[in-house]
């Protein structure tokens, strides 16, 4: 059998067809798998700052509230894990004084700068342990020492104290000095409840009452 020009031709056009076929699902997929990259990058992107924005603090990059229970939670379930139990905790909660009236005196953009500085300060004094420092609220912060006693923790508070006390922080020709009250307490787990927070925030209070600028130690 001698094969016309004509079945040829239908034979080389079904085999292009076919290679045609087969290169434009390729691509097609490629395609698809690419953008379904891109997307998952970009889903993966927004997810992080989502959680950057409920994690830390705008102002301060300070860790939020949830978060450090959330990784106090997790430092005493490793702890757990680990052998030993020798370790030492002081949870610090500490309060800038006066600010209201700072805030009135030189206005709120004031307040925000002061709250940005401190809170580089802070960082820097108490040093990055398992646990960063957390913005509880407005202008007071919570702090767990995850290897240090209360003697060891006090001096590193006392040396922060003593540093904002001397700090002159200038915010449009103003000179501003600001001081802290400290209210620690001494733990041997790195739990946190609300009685231990209660426990400090009654430390800080009595601070406070007792003319502010000061560490006090349970
Ligand atoms: P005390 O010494 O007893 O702590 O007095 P205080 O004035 O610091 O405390 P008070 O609770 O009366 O006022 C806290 C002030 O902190 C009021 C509020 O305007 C200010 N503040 C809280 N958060 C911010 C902030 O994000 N930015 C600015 N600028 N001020 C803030
Ligand atoms: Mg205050
Ligand atoms: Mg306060």
């Amino acid at each position: 059998h001698i094969y016309s020009e004509a079945e040829v031709h239908i034979v080389f056009v079904t085999i292009y067809n076919t290679v045609l076929a087969v290169g434009i699902i390729l691509i097609g997929a490629y395609i698809s798998d690419v953008s379904a990259t891109v997307t998952h990058r970009k889903l993966i992107d927004e997810n992080k700052t989502l959680n950057n924005l409920a994690n830390y603090d705008r102002l301060t990059g300070l860790q939020s509230r949830r978060m450090f229970m959330e990784r106090i939670k997790d430092s005493e379930d490793n702890k757990s894990v680990a052998s030993g139990g020798d370790k030492k905790y002081a949870l610090l909660m500490f309060d800038i004084d006066n600010f209201k009236k700072a805030n009135d005196t030189y206005g709120h953009l004031c307040g925000d700068y002061v709250l940005q500085n401190i809170s580089e300060i802070m960082r820097k004094s108490l040093g990055l342990e398992n646990v960063d420092i957390c913005r509880w609220g407005g202008e007071e912060f919570v702090f767990m020492f995850c290897n240090d006693d209360i003697d060891s923790a006090f001096v590193k508070v006392e040396n922060l104290r003593k540093t904002i006390e001397n700090k002159n922080f200038v915010y449009e020709n103003n000179n501003i000095y600001v001081t802290m009250t400290f209210g620690i307490i001494e733990r041997d787990s790195g739990k946190v409840d609300d009685v231990l927070l209660e426990s400090a925030d009654k430390l800080l209070y009595r601070g406070k009452i007792n003319g502010k600028n000061v560490v006090v130690k349970a």
